[in-house]
């Protein structure tokens, strides 16, 4: 026989985007809710954010894109999505000409 014990469980119902304080909930379909990003981390021994820091993001889709979006591996659905990372990569580019540059093509075939 199983005993069981009421638990108290913390859930998500909102995300602000850290970069653009966009709002988002899981009941407006159009906030960004399902494309959102979030990522934790520690700081571990020698971490470039200090050690044992906490390091925490939020951010919408569209922000994900203007800031991530040149290193982005978007699967594309259909032959015309790899059109449309190629179109970010070069929007990054022409953005951020000091920044690091995300790989292009298959190893070996580095056009520098
Ligand atoms: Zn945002």
């Amino acid at each position: 026989m199983l005993e069981y014990e009421n638990k108290t469980v913390q859930e998500v119902v909102a995300c602000t985007c850290d970069r653009c304080q966009k709002r988002m909930t899981p009941d407006d379909h159009d906030s960004g809710w399902h494309e959102r990003v979030s990522l934790s981390l520690w700081g571990g021994f020698g971490s470039i954010f200090g050690d044992g820091n906490k390091v925490s993001l939020d951010l919408c889709p569209q922000c994900l894109r203007d800031t991530l979006g040149a290193w982005l591996r978007i699967t594309p659905p259909e032959p015309d999505g790899l059109a449309y990372q190629e179109r970010l990569r070069s929007e990054w580019d022409g953005r951020e000409a000091d920044r690091p540059r995300p790989p292009r093509g298959p190893a070996g075939s580095d056009d520098a």
